[in-house]
Order: C-alpha cells, then sequence, then structure tokens
C-alpha cells in the first residue's frame, strides 16, 4: 500500500499559473503541470539562496525527497522551454502557508503579514530594517 503524501508546507502563492509561448494558439500547445511544490522548492534555492538542506527543512521534507521534487521541477521548467511547451503550475501535496513571517535581527521582534502586502519598510516595535523573511519560527 502506498505511504499517504506528506503535505510540504509552501510559502507563495503564484499570481500567475500559465505560462506558454507567445502567438502559439494554446490548442495546438502541448501542455506541461509544474506542481507548486516544485516553483517552491526552486524559488527557495535559486531566489531566496537557501542550501538545499535548509529549503526541505523549511517545507517540511527530507533532504531527498526536496531533492527529487527540485530536480522533477528544474526538468520541467527546461523541458516547456526547449520544447515550447505551455506550462501550468497546479496541485502538488501542499498546504500553502497563509502568512509570511518576520523576524528583526535588532530587537528579535517576530511579526507576521498576509501574503500580497509587500515587504515591510521597516520593524514595526523598533522601527529595524535590518529584518528577514523566516517561516520556520
Ligand atoms: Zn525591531
Amino acid at each position: 500500500m502506498p505511504r499517504p503524501k506528506q503535505c510540504r508546507r509552501v510559502g507563495l502563492s503564484p499570481d500567475s499559473t500559465y505560462f506558454k509561448p507567445a502567438g502559439i494558439p494554446t490548442r495546438s500547445l502541448q501542455e506541461i503541470v509544474l506542481p507548486i511544490d516544485g516553483l517552491e522548492a526552486m524559488r527557495l534555492v535559486d531566489i531566496e539562496g537557501l542550501y538545499q538542506d535548509q529549503a526541505a527543512k523549511r517545507m517540511g521534507v527530507s533532504r531527498r525527497t526536496f531533492g527529487r521534487i527540485i530536480d522533477s521541477a528544474r526538468t520541467t521548467v527546461t523541458r516547456a522551454l526547449v520544447e515550447g511547451m505551455a506550462l501550468r503550475i497546479e496541485g502538488g501535496a501542499v498546504e500553502i502557508i497563509e502568512e509570511r513571517t518576520f523576524v528583526c535581527s535588532d530587537c528579535q521582534h517576530i511579526w507576521k503579514l498576509p501574503f500580497g502586502t509587500g515587504r515591510p519598510k521597516a520593524c514595526p516595535r523598533c522601527q529595524s530594517t535590518a529584518f528577514r523573511r523566516d517561516d520556520t519560527v
């Protein structure tokens, strides 16, 4: 019996979920699906600059599972670009984190903000700009 899929914590909800080559009608395109956990894996490593073991922790999966998720996501995106396929972002065993958590490096204040509200300008307690995003706290 297959083990139930473990939910991966994901700190993003993508604004665009469908990408396709310009000027080609959708009906003549082949479509490939990028799961949301795959996009999150690439975001954590390629944009936030985390090491894979840190990113795995952030998503609540093992290092080995994370490696599989990100390898598969990169292959999917590369195939879409190289083979001119439409890319749909959806699905995956994910639990979307509704809020982002920030930690102030100066006063250690922790606060949460919903997605889509932009990056805060300063710590609401001490006005320091030395704070970081950390969804693990
Ligand atoms: Zn502060």
